[in-house]
C-alpha cells in the first residue's frame, strides 16, 4: 500500500478574546520545546535513539513520577503543571529542531576539516541553535475532542489554567476515507487556523518499468514545458505508440506580460530611489504579487495536467529534465521574465508529480536532449519555421514543424511532447532486449571482488538472491553502457553486504 498525505486548512471562529488564549498556548508550547532543546543539548547522545526511545529518554530526565521522585533537569521548574500529551509535542518538536541542528553542525565540521586539510582558509560561520522559538501547536489525542464537521473542543492554556474550549470551524471538510492526523493551531496575522494533516491509503502503483514492460496498453501522457504561450503540452500515447489525445495548456502570454509590468515598476522605483537597503526587501508589496501570480499559474496548469492525464486513464506522467537556466541578455525586466520563467517551470513539474501521486500516477524524467529538433514518427532532424515563412532551418520557439523525412506536419511542442514520451518507452524497450546474461554478471562481479574470497561461505549463501536483486534494478536505466555502469555499483553493494557478517 502507498500513502498520500495533504493538510486540510480549515478557519476558526471563535470570540475575540480567545485569540490571546491561542497566543498564550503557542508561547508555553514553544518555552518548553526551548527547554528540551537545552536538555538535549546537554545530552547529546539521546540524538542517536530513535524517537519513541528519545522521548522516554528525556521523560526520565525531566518528569518526576513515582520510580522516577527527582529528574536530572525537571520540567516542573517552568511552573505549571503540563498535559503529558502537550509535553510529548514540545518534546517531539524539540527533537526534530535539535536533529536538523546537529547534522547542519556535523556537516559544517566536515566542510571545515576539508578545508583546513587542504590548508585553506576557512571563513563560514558555524551554525547556531535557534534564538527564537515559533512552532505551531499540534494537539495530540487526548488535547482535543467532539470534532465535528463544524466544530472542535481544544484543551488550551489560557495564561492561567489549562481549559477546554470549543470553537467554530469553517472550510473544506474532511474527506471521510481519510486518516485523520493530529490538528495543529496555526496563527496567521490575527486569523487562527487549524490545519489537519490526513492521510489517503491507496494501493500502490507498479513500477514504471513494469507498466511500460508488461503491458502494450499502458498509457502514458507526456509533458513539454514551454517559455512561450503553451505553458504545457501534454500528450496521452499507449506504449505500442497509439496516440491518443492532445491538451494545449496555455497561459503564458498572460503572466510574462504581468510579470514585465511588475518588474518594470520595481525596476522604476528601484532607480527613483537609487539605493537599496541592505538585507530588507524593496518593493516587498510587488514581489509578493509577482510570487502570488506565479504560484497560483503553477498550481493551476499542473492541476489541469494531472486531470487532463486522468481523464484519459494514463498511469505515467513524463516530463524531460529542466537542465539549466540560460540567463539571457537585455532589460531587468527580460532577464527577470525569464528567470521567473524557468523556475515555474520546475514548480509545475514538482507540484504535477506531488498532484501526479495523489492519483496514483507515477512520474519520471527523461534526457531533454534535442527533443524538439527529432520527428517523433521517423526520429529524423525537423525544420521549425513561423506561419507565412519558408519551410526552412530551425528557429527556436516558433511554432510550426516539419520532418523532410516523413513529411509529418504540425505543432512543434505537440511534436516535442510526444518525443517525450517515446524517450521513456525507449528507455525500457532497450533495457530488455539489451539485457546481458546472468552469467555474464556473475564473471564479472568476480573478478572486480577479491575481498569476497574471504568469506566464501557468506557469498555461496547470499549470491542468487543478491544477484536477482541486483539485476532486475539494473534494467531501469537506458543503454547497454549503463547496464554495466550500474552492475558494478551493485557488485560494490554486495561486497558490502556480504563483508559485513565476516568483519
Ligand atoms: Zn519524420
Amino acid at each position: 500500500m502507498a500513502k498520500a498525505t495533504t493538510t486540510i486548512r480549515q478557519v476558526l471562529n471563535y470570540q475575540p478574546h480567545r485569540a490571546a488564549w491561542f497566543a498564550a498556548n503557542q508561547t508555553l508550547f514553544n518555552q518548553i520545546a526551548a527547554f528540551y532543546f537545552e536538555v538535549i543539548q546537554a545530552h547529546e547522545k539521546v540524538l542517536d535513539l530513535s524517537n519513541k526511545d528519545a522521548l522516554t529518554a528525556l521523560e526520565m530526565l525531566t518528569h518526576a513520577t513515582k520510580k522516577n521522585p527527582i529528574p536530572v533537569m525537571p520540567l516542573a521548574a517552568l511552573g505549571a503543571a503540563i498535559p503529558a500529551m502537550f509535553r510529548r509535542a514540545a518534546i517531539n518538536a524539540a527533537l526534530g529542531s535539535a536533529r536538523s541542528f546537529s547534522s547542519h553542525l556535523q556537516k559544517w565540521r566536515k566542510r571545515k576539516e576539508k578545508a583546513m586539510a587542504k590548508g585553506k582558509t576557512f571563513t563560514e560561520r558555524p551554525p547556531v541553535p535557534p534564538r527564537t522559538w515559533n512552532k505551531s501547536v499540534p494537539f495530540y489525542a487526548g488535547q482535543w475532542k467532539e470534532r465535528s464537521a463544524s466544530s472542535i473542543v481544544l484543551k488550551v492554556w489560557t495564561g492561567s489554567c489549562w481549559s477546554w474550549i470549543k470553537v467554530r470551524i469553517t472550510g473544506r471538510e474532511l474527506p471521510p476515507d481519510a486518516e485523520i492526523g493530529s490538528p495543529s493551531l496555526i496563527g496567521r496575522g490575527k486569523e487562527w487556523w487549524l490545519h489537519t494533516p490526513i492521510e489517503k491509503h491507496f494501493s500502490s502503483p507498479a513500477p514504471i518499468e513494469k507498466q511500460v514492460t508488461t503491458n502494450a496498453h499502458t498509457t502514458i501522457c507526456a509533458v513539454d514545458l514551454n517559455l512561450n504561450e503553451q505553458t504545457a503540452v501534454c500528450t496521452i500515447q499507449t506504449v505500442e505508440g497509439t496516440i491518443l489525445a492532445t491538451r494545449f495548456i496555455g497561459g503564458g502570454r498572460e503572466i510574462s506580460g504581468f510579470r514585465k509590468k511588475q518588474l518594470g515598476r520595481i525596476a522604476r522605483n528601484r532607480r527613483k530611489t537609487g539605493i537599496i537597503a541592505e538585507g530588507e526587501q524593496d518593493n516587498a508589496a510587488l514581489w509578493r504579487k509577482l510570487g502570488h501570480r506565479d504560484e497560483d499559474l503553477a498550481h493551476r496548469v499542473s492541476a489541469r495536467i494531472v486531470q487532463f492525464a486522468k481523464a484519459h486513464g494514463a498511469t505515467v506522467l513524463v516530463f524531460e529534465h529542466l537542465g539549466h537556466l540560460k540567463p539571457e541578455k537585455g532589460k531587468y525586466s527580460r532577464r527577470g521574465n525569464s528567470k521567473r520563467a524557468f523556475w515555474m517551470k520546475g514548480r509545475i513539474l514538482r507540484y504535477a508529480k506531488y498532484k501526479a501521486y495523489h492519483e496514483g500516477i507515477l512520474t519520471s524524467r527523461v534526457n531533454p536532449r534535442n527533443t524538439s529538433r527529432e520527428c517523433a514518427r521517423c526520429y529524423g532532424v525537423v525544420v521549425r519555421y513561423q506561419q507565412g515563412q519558408p519551410a526552412q532551418g530551425y528557429t527556436p520557439g516558433v511554432p510550426l514543424v516539419l520532418c523532410p523525412q516523413c513529411a509529418m506536419k504540425g505543432n512543434a511542442d505537440r511534436n516535442a511532447s510526444l518525443v517525450i514520451g517515446q524517450r521513456l518507452i525507449a528507455r525500457y524497450g532497450q533495457a530488455s532486449q539489451e539485457k546481458p546474461p546472468t552469467p555474464l554478471l556473475r564473471q564479472e562481479r568476480g573478478e572486480k571482488s577479491p575481498g569476497v574470497a574471504v568469506c566464501q561461505d557468506a557469498k555461496g549463501q547470499e549470491e542468487p538472491s543478491l544477484l536477482q536483486a541486483g539485476h532486475a534494478d539494473s534494467n531501469e536505466h537506458g543503454t547497454a553502457q549503463d547496464v554495466s555502469l550500474r552492475m558494478d555499483e551493485h557488485s560494490s553493494d554486495i561486497l558490502r553486504q556480504l563483508r559485513f557478517p565476516c568483519e
